[in-house]
């Protein structure tokens, strides 16, 4: 389908003012693809990408798996109001592939203009196995697979909680504040510590932020914690609020003092992932 630029930045202004601006990917919207359907030409693309890179989904080399993702999912960029809910699902089915180096780069892929629901879906189911590797005792050895090396996999778990976060959804809270709660003391400051922090954060409910500012009791002079309260500080200079602690011995009580007057500039929930997009 061919619309002018002109057609094409009314239409884009159109949905903005529908779904409401937010961090998101630079995405075009498609005026003729609808949540149902996607448009001829839309449809005929995504089909020809299918046809191209179905075969490298399965391929022996993760480069070429990883090349194909990629692939299918830049396709819903063109329609970002429409995301194809085919090329979701091919990256959903991807966070089972035996390398972690590239169920990374598919959370990644997942968390950027994806179908919300599928995505959604994909990454709790991820975040779950990693709340099981951490409930096994050892979280690297229940999750790497031969080939991937322990950078590799640390690398992953701290994405795949920083991805989850990035989608608005009660349902990404609720599995990385438990991540957050089975996290064993010695871990505090570490990747995946400071990754389901900042992703808890991010999501920026009433109940992840006051679960963030709690792993800071018992206080010690860290500098992972450090770069947690100063997580916290940054989450609520965003909300323009004002009063935060600063770095101490008493910065616990002193959040839960600030917190009693500052609640209620977080919600309680999030609901479900929506479409969010924005100019490009
Ligand atoms: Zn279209």
């Amino acid at each position: 389908m061919k619309i002018s630029r002109q057609v094409r930045a009314a239409l884009s202004a159109a949905f903005l003012a529908l779904v409401g601006a937010g961090a998101a990917v630079a995405a075009d919207v498609c005026g003729e693809c609808t949540a149902k359907e996607l448009c001829a030409t839309h449809g005929a693309a995504l089909e020809a990408a299918f046809e191209e890179w179905g075969e490298a989904l399965t391929s022996e080399d993760e480069g070429e798996r990883i090349e194909a993702l990629v692939a299918l999912a830049e396709l819903s960029h063109e329609h970002a109001n429409a995301p194809s809910e085919r090329a979701a699902e091919a990256l959903a089915q991807a966070m089972d592939d035996p390398s972690l180096r590239v169920r990374q780069r598919v959370a990644r892929l997942l968390a950027n203009g994806q179908h919300p629901e599928i995505a959604v879906r994909a990454l709790v189911r991820e975040c779950e196995r990693i709340k099981q590797g951490l409930g096994n005792g050892n979280l690297v050895q229940t999750l790497a697979s031969d080939s991937d090396e322990t950078q590799v996999a640390m690398a992953y778990i701290a994405n795949i909680p920083k991805a989850a976060g990035e989608l608005k959804d009660d349902r990404c809270v609720e599995i990385i504040y438990k991540i957050l709660k089975q996290l064993p003391a010695e871990t505090r400051g570490q990747p995946i510590f400071v990754a389901s922090c900042d992703a808890l954060l991010e999501l920026g409910t009433a109940k992840s932020v006051e679960a963030v500012f709690e792993t800071l009791s018992p206080w010690s002079d860290d500098p992972g914690l450090r770069r947690v309260h100063n997580s916290v500080l940054r989450c609520a200079s965003r909300r323009d609020l004002e009063g935060m602690p600063d770095w101490g011995e008493d910065c616990v009580k002193g959040w839960r003092k600030w917190w009693r007057v500052n609640k209620r500039a977080f919600p309680a929930k999030l609901g479900k992932a929506k479409l969010v997009l924005e100019e490009d």
